[in-house]
């Protein structure tokens, strides 16, 4: 099998899974307990909650551990809005959110607050001057993503941060994607509340993390116990923090070179791929992008055709994020980033890990030109461009 969906989620890390056993096996105690066992459980959770604070440049005391990246996007988002309300009602964000967003501004909506959604370009790049002139004087927060899952542009989060901490705005990004591919330092990137997520870093599912800089409003998502420092009620998933703490430790040892070696496949598959199928084009912002991320529209086909068949020779891809697949929607972001519906359904997302090797690159590189020949020779939107004389 190869697997080129890292984006969608990772393996757990041999020495993730390693660290995470002994508390579920024999470490078993509740980390709110006060006998020895129970000590070895809350001491394994705030090693963990130092490694992650001190690999994002954050006070251990600014991290919570959560449930996944989507509970800490609804966190930020809804616990902002409901501490603020007095204050004023009205959101901003970027149509190229991950649904956790989205979906969270849109449920605020509902329940009367204000959304303003700022467009990107062809790239899918925000500009921090439209984010600037959207702020108004009852904006009381800004949420936009430091790198897009789909198609893996970086966003100029430091450039946003800078003008909602001019402008006395709660700025939220999404760090789910870019952890670990590039730097992410809460203080470089003057964010408010950030939001990462365990298992798109070899930990394993079902863990994430806020970052919440001190002194920022926020009411609780979940009420109940005391945990996390008194800001997430709920017994502690603490194999699955260790877990996530590991995988950070692991980042911070061989993050680099794992950095260097995705980003090396990865422009071979965006050179190849160019070079031997006709009419496709990469989408994302050409060199603001992911080092892991390969993405691309090929035209006169279904993505989910390609997905299919480059199953049958074992390789794990993605058209349009995980979340969103089985649907028949085009995705939100190609189609925020002015694609028509009919070459949006033709995306291809590639994204690469730390396991990936060069030969695998070589037999994606091989198949996918024949592949996407008899896949085109099938379709009728081919004979259709055919007719017309577009090809
Ligand atoms: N945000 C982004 C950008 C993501 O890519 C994802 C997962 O795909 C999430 C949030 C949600 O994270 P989780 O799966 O941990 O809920």
């Amino acid at each position: 099998m190869i697997y080129f969906d890292h984006s969608a989620t990772t393996q757990v890390a041999p020495e993730v899974l390693d660290a995470m056993l002994p508390f579920l096996k024999d470490q078993y105690g509740n980390p709110s307990s006060i006998y020895a066992l129970a000590s070895r459980s809350r001491g394994a959770v705030e090693d963990a909650r130092r490694e992650l604070a001190s690999y994002i440049g954050a006070d251990p005391r600014e991290v919570i551990f959560t449930g996944c990246g989507s509970e800490s996007d609804n966190h930020a988002i809804k616990g902002t809005a409901w501490a603020l309300r007095d204050k004023g009602r009205h959101i901003i964000t970027s149509a190229v959110e991950h649904h956790a967003v989205l979906d969270a501004c849109h449920a605020l909506e509902r329940d009367g607050y204000e959304v303003t959604v700022i467009p990107v370009d062809q790239d899918c790049m925000v500009d921090a001057a439209q984010v600037a002139a959207a702020i108004r004087n009852d904006t009381i927060l800004v949420s936009i993503m430091h790198a897009n899952n789909e198609v893996g542009s970086v966003q100029p989060v430091a450039e946003i941060g800078k003008i909602c901490k001019e402008r006395g705005v709660v700025f939220h990004t999404d760090a789910v994607q870019s952890l670990g591919k590039v730097p992410v330092n809460v203080n470089d990137l003057n964010v408010d509340l950030l939001t990462v997520s365990g298992h798109k870093v070899h930990a394993p599912k079902g863990v994430g993390a806020l970052y919440m800089r001190r002194g920022t409003k926020l009411r609780k998502l979940i009420d109940g116990g005391g945990q996390e420092l008194n800001r997430r009620a709920g017994t502690e998933n603490v194999a699955g923090i260790v877990g996530f703490g590991e995988a950070v430790k692991l980042l911070k040892e061989h993050g680099e070179a794992e950095v260097a070696h995705t980003r090396r496949l990865r422009d071979r598959i965006i050179e190849g791929v160019l070079g031997t199928v006709p009419h496709t084009v990469l989408t994302g912002h050409p060199e603001k992008r992911l080092p892991n991320l390969a993405s691309f529209c090929i035209h006169y086909i279904e993505g989910e055709g390609i997905l299919l068949s480059l199953d049958m020779w074992g390789i794990c891809a993605s058209s349009g994020s995980a979340c969103t697949s089985g649907s028949l929607d085009p995705s939100h972001v190609l189609l925020a980033m002015g694609f028509s519906h009919a070459v949006a359904h033709g995306s291809l997302r590639l994204s690469l890990g730390r396991g990936n090797t060069d030969e695998e690159v070589d037999t994606l590189l091989q198949v996918l030109p024949t592949m996407v020949e008899r896949l085109r020779a099938m379709s009728p939107l081919w004979s259709d461009a055919v007719k017309r004389g577009e090809v």
